[in-house]
C-alpha cells in the first residue's frame, strides 16, 4: 500500500522521538508498504517562532512565513537523517521542492496544485520522501504557510495527489473521543466517524485535525486514520458516510460526540429598527474588526423593533461591544446588552438525519439537570445550546451519559 504518514509536533519533539518515529516508518516499509512521511515542527517550535516575529510587531506576511516554515525544515531534515541512520533510503523535501503550489495569502495559504510525479518517482526508486508540512510556495516563488495545524492539510493534499491508499495522522492521543476525557472521564475512542461529523467536531473546537484537512479528505475521498504514535492501537478512521453501502459499517448511534466550548460571551442589540440590511449593517463592521461570530438569534419584530443576539469569544467582547455601541447609535437602536461567562454544549451525529426527537431529548436532559438554555442553534447533524459557563461541564456529562456514549 502507498501510505502517507503525518507526524505531529509531539511525535517529533526531540531527536529521541524522531528516532522512534523513524523506526516506525522503517517497519512500515519492511512490511512491504511504500510510506511517504509528512512532519510538523517540534512541539512548541511554531509558537516560539510566532513570538520571535512579534518582537518586531509582525504577525503575518511574507517574512513571517519564511520564519514559521523553518520549524518544519528542521524536522524534515532530521527525520531523513534518522531514517538513513537506520539504513533506509530517505530524502527530505521542503514545500517548494515537493511542488506544493499555493495561493499568495500568507499564513493561511490554500493549496492550488501539487505535482505528484516528483514524489512518485522517488517512491518508485525505493526512497522515502520526507516532506516538510505546513508550507508551500506561491506562483511567484514566495514561501507560504497553510495556517496553524496546517501540516494535516499538507498530508491530505499529498495523499490525494499521489492517490494514496491511506493517510495516517499520528498524534499523542489514541484518536477522536466521544467527548473531552478531561470533562467526561468515561469518554470512549470512536473507531469510525464520518467526514461530516469530524468537520462539525473540528469546528466546535476538537483540535485533533485541522478542519481544512477534513474538507479536503472529504472532497478527494482520502481515507484518514487518526492514531497514536506512541502505541500500535487502532485509532479513529474518518470515512465517508456508509462507505461500502453496508448500514452496519458505521456505529449506528444517533449521537457520536458531545463537545463543549467554554469560551462564549453574548452581545445583544436591543430595539433595533427592523428593516432590510440591518444584519449586514451589524455584522459587516464586526467582521472588519476581525470578530468571529458564532450563534446568532433574532426575535420577530414587535412594533417595528427587534433584538439581535450573537455569541463570540469572550476575549473579543470589549472590541465587539465598542463596535456595537457605535452601531447602535447609527442605527437608532435602543441599547446594547452584554453578558459574559457563557458556554456552548453541542451534540453531533449523522444519526440525527434519520432520527427525530434528538433535540427534544437534549433539552430534556439539560432540564433534568436544572440547566437553563439561553440560545439554540442546529444543523443537519448538530444541536448546540448556549448555557451558563458554570453549568458547562455538568451539561456535557449529562448529555454524554444520556445519549449512551459512556464507555
Ligand atoms: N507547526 C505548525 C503549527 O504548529 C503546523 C502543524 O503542526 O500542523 O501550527
Ligand atoms: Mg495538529
Amino acid at each position: 500500500m502507498l501510505i502517507v504518514q503525518k507526524y505531529g509536533g509531539t511525535s517529533v519533539a526531540s531527536p529521541a522521538h524522531i528516532r522512534r518515529v523513524a523506526e516506525r516508518v522503517a517497519a512500515t516499509k519492511h512490511q512491504g508498504h511504500q510510506p511517504i512521511v509528512i512532519v510538523s515542527a517540534m512541539a512548541g517550535e511554531t509558537n516560539r517562532l510566532v513570538e520571535l516575529a512579534q518582537a518586531f510587531g509582525a504577525r503575518h506576511g511574507r517574512e513571517v512565513d519564511v520564519l514559521l516554515a523553518s520549524g518544519e525544515q528542521v524536522t524534515a531534515s532530521l527525520m531523513a537523517l534518522a531514517l538513513q541512520s537506520l539504513g533506509v533510503a530517505a530524502r527530505s523535501f521542503l514545500g517548494y521542492q515537493a511542488r506544493m503550489i499555493t495561493d499568495s495569502s500568507h499564513s493561511r495559504a490554500r493549496i492550488r496544485q501539487l505535482d505528484a510525479s516528483t514524489l512518485l518517482q522517488v517512491v518508485d526508486q525505493g526512497t522515502i520522501p520526507v516532506i516538510a508540512g505546513f508550507q508551500g510556495v506561491d506562483q511567484a516563488g514566495n514561501i507560504t504557510t497553510l495556517g496553524r495545524g496546517g501540516s494535516d492539510t499538507s498530508a491530505v493534499a499529498v495523499a490525494a495527489a499521489v492517490k494514496a491508499d491511506l493517510c495516517e495522522i499520528y498524534t499523542d492521543v489514541d484518536g477522536v473521543y466521544t467527548s473531552d476525557p478531561r470533562v467526561c472521564p468515561d469518554a470512549r475512542k470512536i473507531s469510525r466517524i464520518t467526514y461530516d461529523e469530524m468537520m462539525e467536531l473540528a469546528s466546535l473546537g476538537a483540535k485533533v485535525l485541522q478542519i481544512r484537512s477534513v474538507e479536503l479528505a472529504n472532497a478527494h475521498g482520502v481515507k484518514l486514520h487518526v492514531r497514536n504514535s506512541h502505541n500500535q492501537e487502532e485509532g479513529t478512521m474518518v470515512v465517508a458516510d456508509n462507505p461500502h453501502g453496508e448500514p452496519d459499517d458505521l456505529e449506528r448511534v444517533v449521537v457520536t460526540g458531545v463537545s463543549l466550548d467554554l469560551d462564549q460571551a453574548r452581545l445583544t442589540l436591543i430595539g433595533a429598527p427592523s428593516k432590510p440590511g440591518l444584519q449586514s449593517a451589524v455584522f459587516g463592521p464586526l467582521s472588519e474588526a476581525g470578530i468571529v461570530v458564532d450563534v446568532i438569534v433574532q426575535n420577530p419584530p414587535i412594533d417595528g423593533r427587534t433584538n439581535l443576539s450573537f455569541t463570540l469569544s469572550e476575549s473579543d467582547l470589549p472590541t465587539a461591544n465598542q463596535t456595537l455601541e457605535n452601531l447602535a447609535k447609527q442605527l437608532s437602536a435602543q441599547r446594547v446588552f452584554s453578558d459574559s461567562g457563557l458556554a456552548k454544549v453541542s451534540i453531533v451525529g449523522v444519526g440525527m438525519r434519520s432520527h427525530s426527537g434528538v433535540a427534544h431529548r437534549m433539552f430534556e436532559l439539560l432540564a433534568a439537570s436544572g440547566i437553563e438554555i439561553l440560545m439554540i442553534s442546529t444543523s443537519e447533524i448538530k444541536v448546540s445550546c448556549v448555557i451558563a459557563r458554570e453549568h458547562g461541564e455538568n451539561a456535557a456529562r449529562a448529555l454524554h451519559a444520556g445519549f449512551g456514549l459512556a464507555g
